[in-house]
């Protein structure tokens, strides 16, 4: 099949106009001009004026909290991760968090996303990934400080459940563990991930969310300390900031992505840069919980792989990638006070091949070349005026001029129409669900 869109951007620094994309067998075999000129028994599909590109990678998620959107307004982190998460974990339904992660995988489909990284408590988002047909990262989310002694039963539990999930859900990308951050995860818990990820078993973790996790590693002290209390726990106190933390742990490196990096000091910044970590940028679920604006301008000019992540539908409120990558070139414009701190094409860079690379799928996913998955979005750019630039045009796009999303060489969204299962329909059984609670 040959994929001919006016405007082919496989991001490696060229905009081919009229461009076309050869696909064989889910695979990538060519990018350029004239393609179903020298192959004229290839079947065409024309997207017309659209821009196609390749799918966004979305580098934190928490598909089963999906049924949370828009449900506690005005709470800081710990306040929503004590009125949310934890009571929740506590009395899982799982049906709904299993239509919450089928709904939620949905919307990210719709959205352009083709890859999710999830951290997950159910490991329910494997199957909604598979059956959406999406790419992902599953990542079995630890609690390990309430573990306490029995934190290498925990740890082995999670790691078979893991390797379980990756046996029977073969399309995704690969599964893996998420000690949920330094403050809820005891150290040993840490280290054995540590092992883990050296043994190529992919990690992810909350790192540096807000200052408060900065005065509680450092001084035991503060509103994740009180949190700690109120859940029974002592606080604990390392004598170092966050990401000095993770690094004395062995989890600051390749192999690992950590969420947010809000409150990072400029020694951190450089420590990060240099250990190959990926960081996942949310720079909506940041703003929404009041934890700050990450530095990721500064991130990215020390060097480290940055991609962006939407976080859950409780933090982000709804899935829209234009709008979090909007919301991440506005921030940190705002924040550093100059326009030319970060472009439209960086942070689309930054929503592609920067999440690939975030997650260690860069050599698979995140632009269009030979050899790659066909893993692609085409979105609708009819209305756009001739002296618009390509990149802002794409970035003030929303959800619903996203035509089409194709995964593996398989269509996930056809004119805007998920393939796989009625968004509506997912929609309407949660509803029934909740009622029912
Ligand atoms: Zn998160």
């Amino acid at each position: 099949m040959i994929y001919r869109a006016a405007y082919v951007i496989p991001m490696d620094g060229r905009v081919i106009s009229n461009g076309e994309v050869l696909v064989r067998s889910g695979r990538i075999l060519q990018v350029g001009n004239g393609l179903s000129a020298s192959l004229p028994e290839e079947p065409v599909t024309d997207f017309g004026k659209c821009a196609l590109l390749p799918g966004f990678v979305n580098t934190h998620c928490h598909l089963d909290y999906t049924f949370t959107r828009n449900s506690l307004d005005g709470k800081n982190l710990w306040e929503w991760i004590e009125s949310a998460a934890f009571n929740w974990t506590r009395k899982p339904h799982m049906e709904i968090v299993r239509l919450s992660a089928l709904l939620g995988a949905a919307e990210l489909a719709l959205s352009g996303v083709t890859c999710v990284a999830d951290s997950s408590f159910t490991g329910l988002s494997a199957e909604a990934l598979q059956l959406i047909g999406l790419k992902g990262i599953v990542y079995l989310e630890l609690f390990g400080q309430s573990a306490r002694a029995d934190y290498a039963r925990v740890f082995d539990e999670k790691l078979s459940a893991a390797q379980e999930l990756r046996n029977k859900y073969p399309r995704l990308a690969t599964v893996g563990l998420s000690p949920h951050s330094v403050y809820t995860s005891n150290r040993e818990i840490l280290e054995l991930c540590a092992e883990a990820c050296g043994k190529g078993v992919p990690i992810a973790i909350h790192l540096a969310e807000t200052t408060a996790e900065i005065d509680y590693l450092l001084n035991g002290t503060g509103p994740i300390a009180d949190l700690r209390r109120r859940m029974g726990y002592e606080p604990m106190t390392t004598g170092m900031k966050p990401a000095e933390y993770l690094h004395d742990v062995g989890l600051l490196r390749k192999g690992v992505c950590v969420a947010h990096c809000v409150a990072l000091t400029a020694s951190e910044i450089e420590l990060v840069a240099r250990s190959g970590v990926g960081v996942a940028h949310c720079p909506k679920s940041n703003a929404f919980l009041g934890c700050g604006i990450s530095p990721m301008a500064e991130l990215v000019w020390s060097g480290a792989v940055v991609g962006l992540g939407t976080d859950s539908a409780g933090t982000c409120l709804r899935f829209d990638f234009f709008e979090e990558m909007r919301s991440a070139l506005a921030m940190q414009r705002a924040r550093a006070q100059d326009a030319a701190v970060v472009s439209a094409k960086d942070v689309i860079e930054l929503a592609t091949i920067g999440g690939a690379r975030a997650l260690g799928l860069d050599s698979r996913i995140g632009t269009l070349e030979p050899g790659k998955s066909a893993d692609f979005v085409t979105v609708d750019l009819s209305d756009v005026l001739p002296t618009e630039d390509i990149w802002l045009a794409i970035l003030s796009r929303n959800v619903g001029k996203v035509h089409t999303v194709v995964v593996n060489g398989e269509d996930v969204v056809k004119s805007g129409k998920l393939q796989s299962l009625d968004r509506a329909h997912i929609l309407a059984e949660l509803e029934e669900c909740l009622k029912v609670e």
